[in-house]
């Protein structure tokens, strides 16, 4: 009998050992997927560190070091292979916000009243731009400053970007980029060759590219896409004696394959996405404000504070 009650005991006891194991087994697969789920930080190498007096029981009975030794290991080598495919480009303070205008006019000529930017409005911007100390950078040179800094866009090329806007401009020695839809140069409404050479003489506008027929580039095949920038960037370069590398999409319309081709073409690309949702992008998906009829002077304020 007592060998009985001994032998029962025993098998009790290997039971419960077992279970005990296979807890500790699935407890180390947790803890070593951990990282692969979220490669991100140091932390889940911390976590696994400061792990409950449980688990760190478990670890000790099965071999802890080799656990914690592979997480490590997993958490450097994913580290850099994640780190390429991110963007390069952060909202930061000293990093340049761009802005997206359209038209400089006191009274709006179509329904698209919100494109139509008062002259008094965006003296204002700028005045304040200057007071503050901002500096101007043109749309192809994004790059982190010692002081705030900021790319003025203007889409389309409208014929007031002459008549209203560069003489504002010229008072605070101000500069602004313009993306041009190269066919439309010289139509009713936009900008002439004249007018464009005498602002890119002057050093404070550059002219970038916006295709050369407005289109809708989520909806072209490469061979359109290739068109349309190639011929957009060799006239603005003819009539500026200057290169184009950076495109604002029309309408803020891309897709995957309108990145792969504009990255052949542009080091700098601009989106109509807010800064406020895009906080990390790539150079070829750059956030702007978009700087309307109604934008009051706090929220200007409230822009360039982001
Ligand atoms: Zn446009």
């Amino acid at each position: 009998m007592k060998k009985t009650i001994i032998s029962f005991l025993l098998v009790m006891l290997s039971i419960l050992t077992s279970c005990s194991f296979r807890d500790a087994d699935v407890d180390k697969r947790v803890s070593v997927n951990e990282p692969e789920t979220d490669p991100s930080s140091v932390s889940v190498f911390d976590e696994t560190e400061s792990s409950s007096t449980t688990e760190s029981l478990i670890l000790e009975e099965s071999d802890s070091t080799d656990v914690r030794d592979s997480d490590t290991i997993d958490t450097v080598d994913t580290e850099p292979i994640r780190q390429e495919t991110e963007p390069q480009f952060q909202n930061g303070e000293f990093n340049p916000k761009a802005m997206m205008y359209h038209l400089i006019m006191e009274t709006p000529y179509n329904s698209l009243e919100a494109l139509f930017v008062r002259p008094s409005t965006f003296e204002s911007q700028l005045k304040y731009l200057t007071e503050n100390g901002y500096t101007f950078l043109f749309a192809d040179e994004w790059k982190t400053t010692d002081k705030p800094s900021v790319i003025i866009t203007f889409d389309d090329g409208y014929a007031d970007n002459y008549s209203n806007m560069f003489p504002i401009l010229k008072k605070y020695g101000a500069r602004a980029t313009i993306f041009l839809i190269s066919d439309f140069v010289g139509m009713d409404g936009y900008l002439t060759v004249d007018q464009i050479s005498e602002m890119s003489s002057s050093g404070l506008v550059s002219f970038q590219c916006h295709t050369a027929h407005h289109v809708d580039l989520a909806y072209q095949d490469e061979t359109t896409l290739r068109s349309e920038f190639e011929s957009s960037i060799s006239k603005i370069e003819s009539w500026t004696g200057k290169s184009v590398s950076a495109l604002a999409y029309p309408a803020g319309s891309y897709n995957d394959l309108v990145l792969s081709v504009a990255s052949d073409y542009f080091d700098y690309c601009y989106t109509t996405k807010s800064p406020y949702i895009v906080t990390e992008y790539s150079p070829l998906e750059i956030p702007r404000y978009y700087m309307g009829r109604d934008l009051t002077e706090d929220s200007f304020i409230s822009y360039m504070q982001y």
